[in-house]
């Protein structure tokens, strides 16, 4: 093909603060993971180029830079964006729980025309813990949520042993532009 189409995906990341959305982002662009804590970091965003199907593709990856534990993102954060990345952790019931909220909290804010088919993921992460032993969401009841809110593909993930981070992440930009 002599000329590939070039497409700019706008992906938000959203999920309980300490859930892994800063650790997947720099484990699937910068092939980096980090155990210290950080909550925030120096950019709005960050960007990895693509091709999916000839499509050259540039994935706009926004990142919350700790609001998140106040719910105050502010609107240019949702503005265009053209799929939804909802991250919990697996060994947190909680952060599993609040997913509703931040599913429904996306579809206010962003406003999407057609909220019901609006392109979400789901990343239940961190299942390297303890090899497992910890965790308290299961699979099954993942899927469940996910089959709930309109079949949203559900990945489970470790950004620390760099575990479907990329798979994930593919599936963001496929998902996104079945959409377009
Ligand atoms: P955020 O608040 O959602 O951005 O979460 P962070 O990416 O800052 O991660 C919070 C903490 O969890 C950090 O100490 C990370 O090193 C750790 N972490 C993130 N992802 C994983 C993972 O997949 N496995 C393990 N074991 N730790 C993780
Ligand atoms: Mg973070």
């Amino acid at each position: 093909m002599s000329s590939r189409r070039r497409t700019l995906l706008k992906v938000i990341v959203l999920g309980d603060s300490g859930v892994g959305k800063t650790s997947l982002m720099n484990q699937y662009v910068h092939k980096k993971f980090s155990q210290q804590y950080k909550a925030t970091i120096g950019a709005d965003f960050v960007t990895k180029e693509l091709i999916i199907d000839d499509r050259h593709v540039t994935l706009q990856v926004w990142d919350t830079a700790g609001q998140e534990r106040f719910q105050s993102l502010g609107v240019a954060f949702y503005r265009g964006a053209d799929c939804c990345v909802l991250v919990y952790d697996v060994n947190v019931t909680r952060s599993f729980d609040n997913l509703n909220n931040w599913h429904e909290e996306f579809l206010k804010q962003a406003n999407p025309t057609d909220p019901e088919r609006f392109p979400f993921i789901m990343l239940g992460n961190k299942i390297d813990i303890d090899g497992g032993n910890s965790r308290v969401v299961s699979e099954k009841k993942a899927m469940e949520w996910c089959a709930s809110k309109g079949n949203i593909p559900y990945f489970e993930t470790s950004a620390k042993e760099d575990y479907n981070v990329d798979d994930a992440f593919v599936s963001v930009a496929k998902t996104a532009l079945a959409n377009e």
